[in-house]
């Protein structure tokens, strides 16, 4: 008997009816032979309600308590889709994150799976049921807390249990009908990709492409799970996230991702003596703050400006930390610039095809783009734009190198 585990997104969620037509297809499955285990989101906008009415409250409220709050809106979603499965005479349970036995950190908002013991999982299913798990959330291995993993978290609750139950694929099921060469919404021409490997989707993933979150995709590829990402509104196939050794011919780009979840933060005029970026990013690493890019330009009388992009969600915690700093080391201020976009081109054939760089930064500039920083990795190239330049930013790249046209393939 094949396991399968499905995950559905807010979208596929939204309503009653939506929850209806999930239980069919979730009935289909099952009838089929499957033993079938399903990740919901909350519904439609529950979590960013959620969070609103709590930000109504309090100006920073304290973790645990949001992590209480935003794992209800998954709850609702697990009993309501258990009965409508039971309307359809499918015997189903469900199970918050921390009965399933997902365990996790005690980082509320951004916790990481430490560990899975699907026990009470396996045992509903060997019992004939679909089980039904909450995503999103987990129980802290020491505080016994409640947890949320992130924003996006369901992805990574259906990937990590389809790995702990050893299953054989984890179906994403979504409101596009897969990963395409860039956010469809934003480009209206861009091209569902049949096939693309765990690195490159980690990548796009990882500069913004919110299809899938980015812990989810490494939980697919440090255990094998193939990754089936697809519309929950019709049958057609979607896009398959597999291992390198699957792929017969790599394009030498896969998509163009964006993210505007950034800011931009500068330390200015530190004095340019040794150590002063170690204490800058030490104290951030000992925050948990996430730095992504970082650039040190020199300026003229002995000072250097120190920029760096952390995530919006980190500025309003960390400013008294980064004003502290800025005195310590002897710097002017410190400049918080939150109307900023990363735009980056993902493809693994970059390793090999020079000249990519070039290429982008050429459409940028013919598009009227400034580049505020830029970065690379070996199957990456990002820059930092005005937020206001985005969207522009994207479809410049996206027609540059032709990206709505079928691929020119390298082996
Ligand atoms: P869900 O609620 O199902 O988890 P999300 O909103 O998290 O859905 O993710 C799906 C959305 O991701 C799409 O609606 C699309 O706008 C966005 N997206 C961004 N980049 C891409 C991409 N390259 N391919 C597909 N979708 C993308
Ligand atoms: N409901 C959560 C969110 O909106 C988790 C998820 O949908 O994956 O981020
Ligand atoms: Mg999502």
């Amino acid at each position: 008997m094949a396991i399968v585990v499905q995950k559905y997104g807010g979208t596929s969620v939204g309503d009653v009816n939506r929850m209806k037509r999930v239980a069919d297809r979730v009935a289909r499955t099952h009838r089929a032979g499957n033993q079938t285990v399903v990740v919901v989101s909350a519904m439609g906008d529950t979590t960013d309600e959620l969070v609103g009415m709590a930000e109504k409250i309090s100006d920073l409220p304290p973790g645990r308590e949001l992590d209480m709050l935003l794992t209800a809106g998954e709850r609702i979603s697990m009993a309501l889709l258990a009965m409508a499965l039971h309307a359809l005479e499918i015997p189903a349970k469900s199970f918050t994150g921390s009965q399933a036995g997902i365990i996790t950190d005690g980082s509320h908002g951004r916790a990481r799976i430490v560990d899975i013991t699907p026990g009470r999982i396996s045992g509903a299913l060997d019992e004939g049921n679909v089980v039904i798990v909450a995503g999103f959330q987990g129980v802290s291995h020491d505080t016994k807390d409640v947890t949320t993993l992130g924003r996006g978290g369901s992805d990574t609750t259906a990937v990590a249990l389809a790995a702990a139950l050893g299953a054989d694929v984890c179906e994403i099921y979504t409101d596009v009908d897969g990963v395409y060469t860039a956010d469809p919404r934003i480009v209206p021409d861009a091209r569902k990709l049949d096939r693309l490997t765990f690195e490159e989707m980690l990548e796009m993933a990882a500069q913004g492409a919110r299809v899938l979150q980015v812990r989810s995709v490494e939980f697919g590829r440090n255990h094998g799970v193939p990754i089936h990402v697809r519309s929950s509104f019709s049958y057609q196939e979607g896009t398959w996230v597999v291992p390198e050794e699957d792929i017969m011919e790599n394009a030498i780009i896969s998509g163009v991702a964006h993210d505007t979840d950034d800011a931009k933060v500068t330390v200015q005029h530190v004095p340019d003596k040794p150590g002063v970026a170690a204490d800058v990013f030490t104290a951030l690493g000992e925050a948990n703050v996430n730095i992504d890019m970082i650039v040190q330009n020199v300026s003229e009388d002995g000072t250097t400006d120190i920029s760096f992009t952390m995530p919006h969600a980190d500025v309003h915690r960390t400013r008294e930390l980064l004003e502290g700093l800025a005195r310590e080391v002897g710097a002017r201020g410190v400049a918080i610039d939150d109307q900023v976009a990363k735009v980056s081109l993902v493809g693994a054939g970059m390793k090999t095809h020079p000249g990519i760089a070039a290429a982008m930064f050429k459409a940028l500039s013919d598009a009227g783009v400034n580049i505020e920083m830029i970065s690379t990795s070996t199957i990456r190239v990002s820059v930092v734009v005005a937020a206001t330049d985005a969207e522009r930013a994207v479809r410049a790249i996206h027609d540059a190198f032709d990206l709505s046209a079928t691929p020119v393939e390298v082996s």
